[in-house]
């Protein structure tokens, strides 16, 4: 049985007046004025804990959003059980009733639950109205139709049979359990984690960011609305290294998916080979972790085309994005009218709660991350080597807000050149116009990462220049565009080097690491 290739879902633009923008206004309000007690989900089974904590609105510290209920290493354990008590018959499901529970999850979240994915991502990641419905709504959609497309594709490749016998292949889910590790910056990320290991017959634990429970919890009680079986899915809120203690030396761990730091995947990557002969295969190691994205100007390119990829690459969503655009290589030709540019452009955002839809800038995710951004920005301040170009007010007295911020920077590989800040905070160098080839060589040898990143030019031997001497700088690379905003289906998404193992995430690669196929031959 074949899933045709889907259509993306079309973005809704909150414009005043609309129907979605009133709409979206009240389940704010309902959701405000509420506060939510947010359960575990092991084996099906709502559990509570005593130890309770707040969950708070980046942007707003005094408003309460709720409670979540953190649990210790008995909870990892109880979901690894209650994992593999439902392992059985989930792998032994039929496809198409497998599948249509994450098709009837997407359709849920499209006619009756959109604007809770997107006002709890809102309130509780501080995201405004367009970045939530790019994210919670439509990206979490696209990723459950389009893998449920992909996967359909996988379990029709078919090997060749010759004369007196038969080969076959037969998909089947790898043996033990997944754990799924999500990050609060793209509540699709924790949407498709878990759910692309499930659909190939898998179960898993979920474990996402704290900072993202909000609309985890969300997404959950819609996968559960939508018939997931009990046991496939089990999220819980449980600190990092006890996750790990528990599912790192267990003997059915069969695979990680992450999506976060590099040093907690290389921490990852150590335990779990120290941990080898504990296992009864070898795990499947899936990550994607930080990025330091470039965008490489030409002398040929066009300045306002420059000035847009930076201003929305660099800090929509405040520039916490794996794939924001982090440092700017300009050449000196065009470097003052980008520079204008881009002065205008912070000047003229509105910073803000996101309960005010014209703030295009809303808080960073929380103290630790305000604390290290500001640490950035005042070194800048402070050095030889740089200066603040725009931007640089930080101020968490009633949210955690970071005004955009250009640095300047007058050496190539000062600290913000290949450092992952994950804030509002872009780094320009700008280099002689004519040294176009040298400072491409600088572009790949900067930064350990190797993400996003992107050329602008309208020299097409310039565009054919970089891709080729950056063909190993970016996983995702953009011809005069921004590096943001892979789009499921259209751009695969992922990169390799200190960004991760590159399994692109929204496409038919990224499936089959959850897959252990069985290739069967019959003789006649
Ligand atoms: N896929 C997102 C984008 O293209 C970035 C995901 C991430 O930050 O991990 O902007």
């Amino acid at each position: 049985f074949s899933y045709p290739l889907p259509a993306n879902e079309p973005v809704l633009n909150y414009a005043p007046g609309s129907a979605e923008k009133k709409r979206l206004k009240e389940v704010l309000a309902e959701l405000k004025s509420k506060e939510v007690d947010v359960p575990m989900y092991i084996g099906g089974k709502e559990v509570r804990t005593n130890k309770k904590y707040k969950l708070t609105a980046p942007h707003e510290h005094k408003h309460v959003l709720g409670y979540y209920h953190e649990g210790e290493e008995k909870h990892v354990q109880q979901a690894v059980d209650a994992a593999l008590a439902a392992k059985e018959a989930w792998a032994n499901m039929s496809w198409e009733n497998r599948a249509n529970i994450f098709l009837r999850a997407a359709d849920l979240i499209a006619t009756k639950y959109r604007p809770y994915m997107n006002g709890t991502t809102m309130l509780g990641q501080s995201k405004n109205a367009y970045q939530a419905e790019i994210d919670a709504a439509c990206e979490i959609i696209d990723f459950l139709k389009f893998n449920v497309h992909f996967l359909s594709e996988i379990y029709r490749q078919q090997p060749i049979s010759g004369a007196g016998m038969h080969n076959r292949m037969e998909y089947r889910p790898l043996e033990g359990f997944v754990l799924a590790v999500t990050p609060f910056n793209f509540t699709a990320i924790g949407g498709n984690l878990p759910t692309s290991a499930a659909m190939c017959g898998n179960v898993v634990i979920w474990k996402p960011a704290h900072t993202q429970i909000y609309s985890a919890q969300m997404f959950m009680k819609i996968l559960k609305e939508a018939g997931l079986p009990d046991g496939v899915i089990n999220l819980i809120y449980v600190d990092g290294p006890t996750v790990g203690k528990v599912c790192f030396t267990h003997r059915e761990f069969a695979g990680v998916h992450f999506t976060g730091s590099t040093g907690v995947f290389n921490n990852m990557w150590e335990t779990i080979g120290k941990n080898m002969s504990m296992y009864r295969s070898y795990p499947r190691i899936v990550g994607e972790t930080g990025g330091k994205d470039f965008v490489m100007v030409h002398k040929s390119a066009d300045p306002d085309v420059v000035a847009t990829a930076l201003l929305r690459g660099a800090f929509e969503y405040q520039g916490q994005k794996c794939s924001a655009a982090s440092r700017a290589y300009l050449p000196s030709n065009i470097a003052e009218k980008v520079k204008k540019k881009l002065v205008a452009g912070v000047n003229s955002f509105k910073v803000g709660t996101v309960e005010d839809f014209t703030n295009f800038v809303n808080a960073v995710i929380d103290e630790k991350s305000f604390d290290k951004i500001k640490s950035y920005i005042d070194a800048a301040k402070r050095s030889k080597k740089a200066s603040i170009l725009v931007g640089g007010e930080c101020n968490k007295k009633e949210g955690y807000f970071v005004q955009p911020t250009v640095i300047e920077t007058t050496d190539a590989k000062y600290t913000t050149m290949y450092e992952e800040i994950f804030g509002p905070v872009l780094t320009i160098y700008v280099y002689p116009a004519n040294e176009y080839e040298k400072t491409l060589e600088l572009v790949d040898s900067t930064s350990p990462y190797a993400l996003t990143g992107s050329i602008i030019a309208q020299d097409r031997y310039a565009v054919e220049l970089a891709t080729s001497k950056l063909r190993n700088s970016a996983g995702n690379f953009y011809i005069n565009d921004k590096p943001t905003g892979a789009v499921v289906g259209q751009q695969p998404f992922g990169g390799a080097r200190a960004s991760g193992t590159n399994d692109k995430a929204g496409s038919i690669l990224n499936l089959y690491r959850w897959l252990s196929a069985r290739t069967i031959k019959e003789t006649f």
